[in-house]
């Protein structure tokens, strides 16, 4: 039985390889894997950022490739990659507060290829979107939220790192949830639910919870 060995890569059609390969090694931390010359001088210059691989090499009749997709572990990175793309090319879109990374930038470089680039936080599921319909809560009902709660959230949605501070986001909601109700005009209803207060606040943060559950918190 023949066996197979997968190498998939990107091939990046441009009409200056060796200045594209030398863009993208700074701005994606790429290495030059292999650099091949053919008889007539045209380069073909293999990249690996990461262990992805893109082949880059003259533009025939090809167009350049559209939607590149690179993540990068933190928002430092991929503005710098973002602001040495724009650098003769045409900065496009950033979303900073999409579902699924906090920063999220297009941009077609000088030579024609059109990139994606996002942050990769490396939270799973809906946790950033509940913590943030959490958050959004104090406009609805100002008061509702326990302030340290929100106070703590709203610091946590701004940290660059997210995952390291998952335990102190726990530790916050546990700490907001389910106030103590005794000798309030709440007790009776508190007590008849079980201590369980069933407010929007309270159960978004429970939700939150369930979210961080997903994230092995
Ligand atoms: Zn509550």
């Amino acid at each position: 039985m023949s066996r197979i060995y997968p190498r998939f890569y990107t091939m990046c059609h441009v009409s200056d390889p060796i200045g594209a390969a030398a863009l993208y090694c700074e701005a994606f931390g790429a290495v030059v894997t292999d650099d091949t010359r053919l008889p007539n001088g045209d380069p073909y210059i293999s990249i690996s950022i990461n262990g992805a691989d893109i082949l880059v090499r003259p533009g025939d009749n090809h167009a350049p490739p559209k939607d590149c997709c690179v993540q990068f572990a933190s928002v430092a990175d991929c503005t710098k990659a973002y602001d040495l793309l724009t650098q003769g090319g045409t900065g496009e879109e950033t979303i900073t507060d999409a579902h699924w990374t906090s920063l999220m930038a297009q941009v077609t470089d000088k030579y024609g290829v059109h990139w994606l680039l996002s942050v990769n936080d490396g939270i799973k599921g809906n946790l950033v979107l509940t913590v943030r319909r959490l958050v959004g809560l104090e406009a609805e009902h100002p008061g509702l939220v326990s302030r340290p709660l929100l106070a703590y959230a709203e610091k946590w949605l701004t940290l660059e790192d997210k995952l390291s501070a998952l335990p102190e986001l726990k530790a916050a909601l546990t700490e907001g949830l389910d106030v103590d109700f005794t000798g309030t005009r709440w007790e009776k209803g508190w007590l008849a639910n079980g201590k369980v207060c069933k407010c929007e606040a309270c159960v978004t943060a429970r939700e939150c919870l369930s979210d961080l559950e997903l994230n092995g918190v």
